[in-house]
């Protein structure tokens, strides 16, 4: 799929309508972390130094089509001024008046787009009102890609879109991760639950060479073939589909990785006594709360000879020492790997981007998606409705 960017519209002159995502955490009416308005910098300088004027549009919070005052985007406002270095005007009310008088330079942003009903039932009638204050439509938001807003979808169908920097930079890495990989690919997939990521093993088995599960999701699948797991989070429902899984990817030549050696305890809580067992001798009454080394070696030797990697999801129960170690080792490999230019390598996921940070390898992963739903979602192999939209 293909789409428009920045370098492809003429701004010069024009309003530009941005949709951005600046959803970012508030204590007490101050910003405590402005990493997502830093990443929107790139677009709006960019339109500016084209000679176009910055309207810029976001959701915050889940107000649910009323207005919640404490979930006003004046509260933001101050932040984002200060992050992108420019008078940002707020505006609430009489959009019109306020667009028609801006000056080159000026930056206005709008207030929660959530507060209309029309946004998120992606109503026509909000999305014209939207469309009338501007030339061109831009969308730098990936995060709500997934979602078929008026400010995401609608809109699009009703000014000239295209993608913002920061949008782009992120369908970039995914389709240089999923859509046309190098091979060989791994994805590595863990966390606690499979009925959360079904469609992802679904989508991954048919797509990429080798696929690790780890994570309480293991566990479903070594049951699932028999295994006793003890007292692990396991989902024994889940049998038939762990199967059917498994019986996909051997039609369709992908490797599944489990555990081969585990790291098992007693006591949920971190440094819980533990031991290391072959991953069919779990005891009735202890828990699967890591992969062991042997795993780890494995799984680390199929990353040396893999050319691209996506990860969505931990190894084990990484918040607790020491059941991080399995996806320590295996994010030290993978940034290794990609340090030295080996290795695509594409997380993403709120536990992933965790886990990864927490590891200490946070800038050494070729890109890290801060999304969750739509990173999920695209993962699956789902078309996201905001991006078919810039089309
Ligand atoms: P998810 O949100 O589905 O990606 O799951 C992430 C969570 O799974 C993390 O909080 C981990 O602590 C948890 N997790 C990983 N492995 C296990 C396990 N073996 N048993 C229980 N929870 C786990």
């Amino acid at each position: 799929m293909t789409w428009k960017t920045l370098d492809d519209m003429d701004f010069a002159g024009k309003r530009a309508l941005v949709r951005v995502d600046i959803n970012v955490p508030v204590e007490n009416g101050v910003v405590t972390d402005t990493s997502r308005i830093e990443r929107i910098a790139a677009t709006v300088d960019d339109i500016q130094a084209k000679g176009g004027k910055v309207i810029l549009m976001a959701h915050f919070g889940r107000p649910k089509g009323q207005v919640v005052p404490e979930m006003s985007l004046e509260i933001i406002a101050p932040a984002v001024s200060d992050v992108l270095g420019l008078p940002v005007t707020f505006v609430n009310g009489d959009y019109a008046d306020a667009v028609a008088e801006m000056e080159e330079g000026d930056v206005l942003l709008l207030e929660n787009l959530r507060f209309n009903p029309g946004e998120e039932k992606n109503d026509e009638g909000f999305a014209k009102r939207l469309a009338s204050l501007a030339d061109i439509y831009v969308n730098d938001a990936f995060s709500a890609a997934h979602r078929a807003h008026a400010s995401t979808e609608a809109i699009a169908r009703l000014l000239p879109a295209c993608a913002g920097r920061l949008m782009a930079e992120e369908l970039g890495a995914l389709e240089k991760a999923l859509g046309s990989p190098e091979r060989p690919v791994v994805a590595v997939v863990g966390g606690a639950k499979v009925s959360t990521k079904l469609d992802l093993l679904g989508n991954l088995v048919g797509k990429v060479d080798h696929l690790v599960i780890g994570g309480g999701m293991a566990n479903t699948f070594l049951a699932a073939q028999g295994i006793n797991v003890g007292k692990s989070l396991c989902e024994h429902d889940l049998a038939d589909t762990a199967r059917e899984i498994l019986s996909k990817a051997e039609s369709a030549g992908c490797e599944i990785i489990l555990p081969r050696d585990i790291v098992i305890a007693r006591e949920f809580k971190a440094n819980a006594a533990n031991e290391t067992v072959p991953a069919t001798e779990c005891p009735d009454d202890a828990m699967i709360f890591d992969a062991g080394p042997e795993t780890v070696a494995y799984i680390n030797g199929v990353v040396d000879g893999a050319k691209t990697l996506i990860m969505n999801g931990p190894l084990g129960v990484f918040e607790l020492e020491p059941f991080h170690a399995g996806t320590f080792a295996i994010l030290n490999k993978i940034a290794g790997q990609t340090k030295v230019g080996k290795l695509v390598s594409v997380g993403g996921g709120g536990d992933t981007v965790a886990a990864i940070n927490a590891s200490g390898h946070g800038d050494e992963f070729t890109y890290i998606s801060t999304a969750g739903g739509a990173f999920l979602e695209w993962m699956e192999g789902k078309e996201l409705p905001g991006v078919a939209a810039l089309g």
